[in-house]
């Protein structure tokens, strides 16, 4: 092999797998009656007033976007209370989660994060070459007592989940106070809320923002708002540590039609109750089929299941696919994670894991 003189920490990763796009089993299949239930989007997609918004604003396709991001953040200060110094735009919320670890973490540092955690955190880490500190797990919960017990002298970071993707395990308010207390102020904590939106009367973290000073909120607009394509995520933090990230966020990261878009879905409350709704109907739905299976599930707070399938998860991840079914195989034995999708798709999946595991529902 011919030497490339990549730097170390990319010469080692091997990047991150999407779930499978539905046009690329399509055309593998050559079907087109296909469920994905595998990237956790918002199975009714985005509200019609972002597709309204969107539409008006085409003709500004020729314009660089507004690099600071007003119209966005504006909407981010009146609905949550941040101001605007305190808020950073991402190209969804994995270009941020990028951006934390460039803006504080070097080759000599470490990194902190819970074993079955989003694998972006490792990614990130690896890429920089500092030290993945990976903490076992409590079940497939964040064990929050052991991972402040690991941050050592050169830890620069710490990535935690709540609600956790690939498991939907989840904290509660007092445990992650305890938590920030025992971790020095000079360690940034990144507390990602990709779900959030799905059941918000759990955990305030919006609070913590006054109390840490290195606490970084994470959020998407990728899931429940429906805004997976147009890649929109925005952090929370204090002043000091916003001024550090918009350092390298690139100018011009977020385009003005998704900032558009997202400022329509922000506003779209209705919408995001719906989904909510869907949502809890749609996990009843799937916990019943898969209970009447004789299979088991972790208690998820955001919008998938990890469901223990008594089986080869990779074997069963195949065979779902050729039901035209896309789940998640990710990583953990026995188990797939599986979005919930609407009625219908879960339906179909519950059908087909039957089907490929020659399982019969008890009633
Ligand atoms: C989906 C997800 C994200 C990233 O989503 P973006 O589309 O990049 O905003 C971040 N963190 C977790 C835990 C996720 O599940």
């Amino acid at each position: 092999m011919t030497f490339v003189p990549a730097n170390e920490g990319i010469a080692k990763l091997k990047p991150y797998q999407p779930g499978k796009p539905i046009s690329e089993l399509e055309r593998e299949l050559g079907i087109t009656d296909i469920v994905k239930l595998a990237s956790n989007e918002n199975p009714l997609g985005c509200s019609a007033k972002v597709k309204e918004a969107v539409a008006a604003e085409l003709a500004e396709i020729g314009r660089y976007p507004d690099g600071g991001g007003f119209i966005l953040k504006d909407q981010i200060q009146a609905q949550f209370g941040v101001v605007h110094d305190r808020i950073t735009l991402g190209n969804g919320s994995n270009d941020l989660l990028e951006i934390f670890a460039r803006s504080f973490v070097s080759e000599k540092d470490s990194v902190v994060y819970s074993q079955h955690a989003f694998a972006v955190y490792g990614l990130v880490t690896q890429a920089i070459n500092a030290q993945a500190i990976e903490v076992p797990a409590k079940g497939f919960s964040h064990d929050l007592d052991a991972m402040a017990a690991a941050v050592q002298a050169n830890t620069k970071l710490i990535f935690i989940a709540n609600p956790n993707n690939p498991t939907g395990t989840w904290f509660e308010e007092a445990e992650f106070d305890a938590f920030m207390q025992k971790i020095p102020s000079n360690v940034i904590v990144v507390l990602d809320e990709a779900y959030v939106e799905y059941f918000p009367e759990n955990f305030n973290s919006l609070k913590f923002l006054d109390q840490y000073s290195n606490l970084i909120v994470s959020r998407t607009m990728s899931k429940c708002y429906g805004l997976a394509a147009l890649r929109v995520g925005f952090a929370l933090a204090s002043v000091e540590v916003t001024d550090y990230l918009n350092r390298i966020r690139q100018p011009f990261n977020v385009n003005h039609l998704a900032m558009v878009a997202a400022v329509a879905a922000l506003k779209d409350e209705a919408f995001i109750e719906q989904s909510r709704v869907v949502n809890k109907a749609g996990m009843a739905q799937l916990e019943a089929g898969v209970t009447a299976l004789g299979l088991s599930f972790e208690p998820s707070r955001a919008n998938f299941l990890l469901i223990n399938v008594n089986a080869d998860p990779a074997q069963t991840f195949a065979a779902l696919l050729k039901e035209g079914v896309i789940v998640r195989h990710v990583g953990i034995a026995n188990h797939l994670r599986v979005s919930i999708g609407t009625e219908a798709e879960n339906e179909k999946f519950l059908a087909a894991l039957a089907k490929v595991l020659g399982l019969e529902a008890k009633a």
